[in-house]
């Protein structure tokens, strides 16, 4: 066998194991893993270094205007750039339609974002924001190229489609096999709870993450999850913030639900006084579900280590800390008006890493599980996340005991500033490939733009959760009536 790199001297971590191998490449894709392989064109020494799957990043928010129609500081090349610095082989944006635009328009547009600039192999999420008859016509089609994935909000006036819209997307979603993602916040509380704050003529930062409730999360993710049982569709409840959230999500998996959930990185490194911080200091860490507290810290990791929770992921929402971003309102914007979103998608495998692994609070297994091969199967990437023959070559290199402070330069992202400023971590990325090319070697770039591909992506599979029947749908079919979904 001939091969065009040989990592040599490694230990290969996969969900379930961590033994020493060699693993050979050729033309992209993982040709041998053993205990010894000899030739290959490039040989490599990963000895001391951990052999992992490229990280996999399923919740970021690239090249996207926000519904305000603020438009992120990272497009395709810088976003992909920093995730490679931060681990990741590939990345899953969002493609995000804005209200009366149609799906074909989306498309599009994001294709002629990505292609030209993407470093890594991306696919998108599709965001939808007004599901009318004629966008509901079009899914099928977008399922058809692989998009497989459809996210929706239960906030944000401008985004949210109401109960009724979400059973729309669920059944749609569910005939064709497709995945709905939820952000689930209650939007009537929210609202209520800036009208409160707003007479009261508390407008400073610090009041975003008290406007945001712990209950109003609960209470949608509550919803969502019902609304999904009632026509038996898959759902991902994104950014997962509470300790209330999360035990809701834990619940419904043992009961069957076809469930499926993630957290990040700021939600286990913040709390909600990094919003007290002077002046508008603050500002850069308001994002939603917003900040909680430390006890709360300490409910997600163990949710983390549980297994309730399929994914870490970064939401990286990069909005500088200027007129371009957060203030695009004025300097001194009273909160509702400051962009959402904190960036971190070169800080979310560290920090899991570090705080995860080094800290002991999770094995090595399920940081990978966490990082990649998780996100691999939900979302139907079904040449990643695994390092096994026939697999994509997606690799990242890892010196467990290497140490550094966090600084920005260290992102390699458009930002003006990382909230992980400071941090001091262990384990760092040193080499990350791609298809079995080099894109990030020893803190330096090797890969160039439009060199990532779209990657078509599988229905999802939601294996051996059982789902629900809703028992009206049940009586209507003995009445000779078919109408579940
Ligand atoms: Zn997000």
């Amino acid at each position: 066998m001939q091969y065009d790199t040989v990592i040599h001297g490694g230990t290969v971590v996969t969900p379930y194991e961590t033994f020493r191998a060699d693993v050979g490449i050729a033309e992209g894709r993982i040709a041998a893993v053993a205990e010894r392989l000899n030739g290959g064109e490039r040989r490599i020494d990963a000895g001391g270094r951990l052999v992992l799957p490229g990280g996999i990043e399923a919740h970021c928010h690239i090249a996207q205007e926000s519904s305000s129609g603020v438009m992120t500081a990272d497009d395709y090349y810088s976003g992909s750039v920093s995730a490679a610095f931060g681990g990741n082989s590939c990345f899953v944006p969002f493609a995000a339609q804005h209200r009366g635009q149609s799906i074909a328009d989306v498309i599009a547009t994001y294709d002629g974002r990505a292609a030209p600039k993407s470093v890594i192999d991306y696919s998108y999420h599709l965001i939808i924001s007004d599901p009318t008859p004629a966008v509901l016509e079009e899914l099928p089609g977008v399922f058809q190229r692989g998009i497989t994935s459809f996210k929706v909000f239960m906030t944000y006036d401008l985004m949210n489609i109401g109960d009724g819209g979400m059973l729309d997307i669920l059944t749609v979603a569910k005939t064709h096999g497709a995945l709905t993602m939820v952000h689930a916040e209650n939007n009537e509380m929210v609202k209520w709870m800036n009208r409160r704050f707003a007479a009261a003529g508390l407008t400073a930062p610090k009041y975003h993450a008290l406007s945001r409730p712990e209950l109003a999360e609960e209470e949608a993710i509550n919803r969502a999850v019902s609304l999904a049982k009632l026509v038996d569709a898959a759902l991902f409840i994104v950014h997962v913030s509470t300790r209330g959230g999360a035990e809701i999500v834990r619940r419904e998996k043992l009961a069957g639900t076809k469930l499926f959930a993630e957290t990040c990185p700021q939600y286990l490194a913040l709390t909600r006084s990094d919003l007290d911080r002077p002046g508008m200091e603050g500002a850069k860490y308001i994002c939603s579900p917003p900040l909680r507290d430390q006890e709360t810290q300490e409910g997600l990791w163990q949710h983390i280590r549980s297994g309730t929770f399929e994914s870490v992921s970064s939401d990286h929402a990069p909005y500088r800390a200027d007129a371009s971003g957060k203030f695009l309102n004025g300097m001194d914007a009273p909160y509702p008006k400051i962009a959402n979103g904190m960036p971190g998608i070169a800080m979310r495998l560290p920090y899991l890493f570090s705080e995860g692994v080094a800290k002991g609070r999770i094995t090595l297994g399920d940081f990978v599980k966490l990082s990649s091969s998780n996100a691999a199967h939900v979302f139907g990437l079904d040449r990643k996340g695994a390092i096994a023959p026939g697999f994509d070559a997606d690799i990242a290199i890892w010196n467990p005991e290497e140490t550094r402070k966090v600084t920005l330069d260290m992102q390699h992202d458009n930002m003006d500033y990382t909230p992980f400023e400071g941090n001091e971590i262990t384990g760092w990325p040193e080499l990350v490939m791609n298809r079995g090319r080099i894109v990030v070697e020893k803190g330096t770039l090797k890969g160039q733009a439009g060199d990532g591909r779209f990657m078509a992506r599988k229905p999802v599979d939601t294996g051996a959760m059982p789902g629900h029947r809703a028992v009206e749908f049940k009586i209507a079919a003995e009445f000779g009536q078919e109408i579940a979904p």
